[in-house]
């Protein structure tokens, strides 16, 4: 349903939360945050329930410089804490936030529960988690994972992952649904909506059907699934808030 994401030299979860928050008209029945930093490790917690909830429910050394964000609208599994975003690999080391529907989720899941992959909520987007777990190589990039995955991976979807081992960039794709990118002074956000980031910034870039971004702190680049890089220019949010 919403999805947030920040990288930059702050704490992450300060934007994670209030971008949520201003979400919330979406209407939503859990939400969740990730965040990784230079110290290494993945923190994540989420919670049934508002966003104040999981604000309640967040630790207060919950630190880190790079995050990603979620309030889910359940359609695969019921509202639980175990069925809110974001979704973890078995190793805790990949975080992924997603809206949307994978038509072929059950399929995927049947697949990789044979190869030993233990499953810790009844959610399709939890199928991506393991399969970017499972696609990353030693040499590879974490955008090559996930394109790689995201061959594999039939329906709607607007994405952020977030590898906690390299926390230098998180990777974001849209394919049915929205996907924005902030642009911030040595720092970057991630929106499924605009609303959540012009109090930050008002230069955004709006992800097409089929494209993703690697985003830094430095700032992003876009591709297309098989690589080619996708020229876009931000434009300027001339809203009231
Ligand atoms: N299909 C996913 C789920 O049920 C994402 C739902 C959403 O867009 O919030 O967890």
């Amino acid at each position: 349903c919403g999805i947030v994401a920040y990288i930059g030299p702050k704490d992450a979860t300060t934007f994670l939360l209030e971008g949520l928050q201003r979400l919330e008209y979406r209407g939503y029945d859990s939400a969740g945050v990730a965040v990784a930093g230079k110290t290494g490790g993945l923190k994540v917690c989420k919670v049934k329930g508002r966003v104040a909830d999981l604000a309640a429910a967040v630790p207060a050394r919950f630190k880190g410089t790079t995050g990603i964000g979620h309030t889910r609208w359940a359609t695969h599994g019921v509202p639980s804490d175990a069925n809110a975003h974001p979704h973890v690999d078995n190793a805790g080391r990949i975080a992924v936030v997603h809206n949307g529907i994978i038509e072929n989720a059950d399929e995927l899941r049947a697949k990789l529960t044979a190869e030993g992959v233990t499953f810790t909520s009844e959610t399709d987007t939890e199928v991506l988690a393991h399969l970017v777990a499972a696609h990353l190589t030693d040499d590879g990039e974490l955008e090559d994972a996930v394109r790689a995955v995201l061959g594999h991976v039939v329906g709607t979807y607007g994405i952020a992952v977030l590898d906690s081992a390299r926390p230098d960039r998180i990777v974001v794709a849209r394919n049915g649904s929205p996907i924005v990118l902030g642009i911030g002074e040595k720092e970057m956000f991630v929106a499924s909506d605009v609303a959540a980031l012009v109090r930050y910034t008002r230069q955004v870039v709006h992800l097409e059907d089929g494209e993703l971004a690697t985003v830094r702190a430095g700032g992003f680049n876009t591709f297309t699934s098989d690589a080619r890089p996708t020229t876009r220019q931000p434009s300027t949010v001339d809203w009231e808030i």
